[in-house]
């Protein structure tokens, strides 16, 4: 009989202890979001895959096709591609890919571009079933923006 009534206390005290934490909780300001329906935004120095930048003076790009990105890559993740326009100085650039598959986001093509064409997006919501839905043409995305 002793232990059948040390039981019950100590199971009362228990679900006590419990609400109290839980009431104690409920009233506390909330701390986490409604992942996916709800988002934070990503800290300045947070690292998604690169993108071109979008530079508002140009309206476009401020690539040079000069090449330094792909070559400073140690895993061949940049594929870009050029031409020059009859009468013009500049070359347009008219490639820019990325494989992401195989990106350790080092920053190397960050650093190596003079113009500040690319920079990490903020992109960190990626899932897919195939290699191919990681290659991205960095230049649609850039078109994507303007629109
Ligand atoms: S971050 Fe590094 S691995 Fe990724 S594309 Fe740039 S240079 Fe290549
Ligand atoms: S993104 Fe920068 S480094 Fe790469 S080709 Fe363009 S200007 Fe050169």
């Amino acid at each position: 009989m002793i232990k059948y009534t040390q039981e019950i206390v100590s199971g009362t005290w228990s679900l006590i202890v419990g609400l109290a934490i839980t009431i104690k909780y409920f009233f506390m300001p909330v701390v986490t979001l409604q992942y996916p329906h709800e988002t934070l935004p990503m800290t300045p120095r947070y690292r998604g895959h690169i993108d071109l930048v979008f530079d508002e003076k140009l309206g476009g790009t401020k690539c040079i096709v000069c090449g330094s990105c792909q070559k400073a890559c140690p895993s061949n993740c940049i594929t870009v591609a050029g031409e020059r326009p009859e009468g013009a100085k500049l070359k347009v650039l008219t490639q820019f890919t990325l494989d992401f598959t195989k990106c350790s986001l080092c920053g190397l093509c960050v650093e190596s571009c003079a113009p500040g064409a690319i920079d990490f997006s903020k992109e960190y919501n990626l899932a897919g079933y195939k290699n191919e839905e990681f290659i991205f043409d960095l230049l649609k995305r850039l078109e994507a923006k303007k629109s």
